[in-house]
């Protein structure tokens, strides 16, 4: 098999990082007891393979037994996104908000932020939220110029634009989208203003062939800008960054042990897709190893034109637990939400996922009554999927109802009832 891991990891901090562990979760304290796994004999990746790994499910179970320094120490609460399930509290004590901005600091840096740049943050910097924060951090870190405008607003991003003249912004790429709608009906001449450049979360933005997805294209079309894409979680601390050859996501060695795992644990080969099992580096409060994110992602091994040798991945092609068969293809419901969100004349939509008679899945997209252009919607949908899926004309009101459940922080666009 690869020894990619063996080349990549950076063995020392995973020794230390495997030994801060040992003495201090008391999670894993057990979890290496009980697996019988005695990390002082861990000198190769053979050998660090036989940890089980570490999943979302004990992050929930376990959640008290994972912090791993005194309450006092922590500074920061977060939670996890709660994508699926219940969100998972998280905390971060002063090493790790240092931590925190180092790795926001080497991911802004490879993709060209420098001292003299102006930023604007079109995220939230509270709620909850680990991001909002590490993206501040890091920019302080690198002694940047920052706008913190935060989510939403359209008026007040196009005003601070204009004010403080950002040649960045860190923001989801659909809200890109919201910009120049607002622009163009406000008669915002957005083409000429000072932005060049979006450091992109949230949503992916590539094709795996590294070509912009139909999102990255729609945006691109309406305002030429470089678009980085990031991709970054709460339980990993770190993020994975596009460098300027926009051939995958590097890894940051000295900050995250990562493998891209197959259905047997094994790590796939250069090209194939995987699951990200990650080990964070020189973190403290919840140290985790082996962690499952759930994630899946294209490996595209090492050795970028940029000169770094670090890992690189796809951003995720879709969550392991929402994997869709349809006719032998296996697809996610990232890739249709991508797809939906690029028709332009589609304002809102929701999928669901069953099983049918014979125990296979089908999918079945909620569209509203009165969208006209059906018929190149289907196109547009089977072109992107090779394979033909459902739409069902549905009133607006219930795909609202359906889209912004009551519990949910974020909109539901994937129902599965399977
Ligand atoms: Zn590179």
């Amino acid at each position: 098999m690869t020894n990619f891991y063996e080349i990549n990891g950076n063995k020392e901090l995973l020794r230390q990082q495997l030994n801060y562990v040992a003495l201090n979760s008391p999670f894993y304290k057990k979890h290496f007891y009980d697996n019988k796994i005695n990390i002082q004999e861990i000198t190769s990746y053979k050998e660090f393979r036989n940890i089980p790994i570490t999943s979302k499910e004990d992050l929930q179970h376990h959640n008290k037994e994972l912090f791993a320094v005194p309450q006092d120490e922590i500074i920061d609460y977060v939670t996890t996104s709660g994508t699926l399930g219940n969100p998972v509290s998280f905390a971060l004590n002063e090493a790790d908000l240092n931590r925190l901005a180092e790795n926001e600091r080497q991911s802004f840096e490879m993709l060209g932020i420098k001292k003299s740049s102006v930023v604007q943050i079109t995220t939230t910097l509270d709620r909850r939220f680990m991001a909002g924060m590490a993206y501040f951090l890091g920019l302080r870190k690198l002694g940047a110029g920052i706008i913190r405008t935060g989510s939403g607003l359209p008026g007040l991003q196009w005003e601070s634009i204009a004010r403080f003249k950002p040649e960045y912004l860190v923001a989801v790429p659909s809200f890109l989208l919201k910009m120049v709608d607002y622009a163009i009906q406000n008669g915002i001449d957005y083409k000429k203003s000072s932005v060049k450049t979006v450091v992109c979360i949230g949503e992916p933005l590539r094709n795996s062939d590294f070509s912009l997805n139909s999102l990255g294209n729609r945006i691109k079309e309406l305002w030429n800008i470089e678009l980085f894409s990031t991709y970054a979680s709460t339980e990993m601390g770190t993020a994975f960054t596009e460098c300027k050859f926009h051939t995958g996501n590097h890894s940051l060695t000295e900050l995250i042990f990562a493998e891209v795992l197959d259905e047997n644990h094994q790590p796939v080969a250069v090209g194939g897709i995987g699951e990200l099992v990650v080990t964070p580096l020189q973190v403290q409060t919840i140290p985790l190893v082996r962690f499952a994110t759930g994630d899946m992602v294209k490996f595209y091994g090492e050795n970028c034109e940029c000169g770094r040798n670090s890992l690189r991945i796809s951003t995720p092609v879709g969550r392991k637990k929402q994997m869709i068969k349809l006719k032998g293809t296996s697809l996610y419901p990232q890739q249709i939400i991508n797809l939906l969100t690029a028709f332009q004349s589609l304002k809102i939509f929701v999928i669901e996922a069953r099983l049918n008679e014979t125990k296979n899945d089908e999918i079945l997209i909620r569209i509203p009554d009165d969208l006209i252009e059906i018929s190149a919607l289907q196109e547009h949908l089977q072109s992107g999927l090779k394979v033909k899926v459902k739409l069902k004309k549905t009133s607006t009101k219930k795909i609202e109802e359906m889209k912004f459940s009551k519990e949910g922080r974020k909109p539901k666009l994937f129902h599965d009832y399977r």
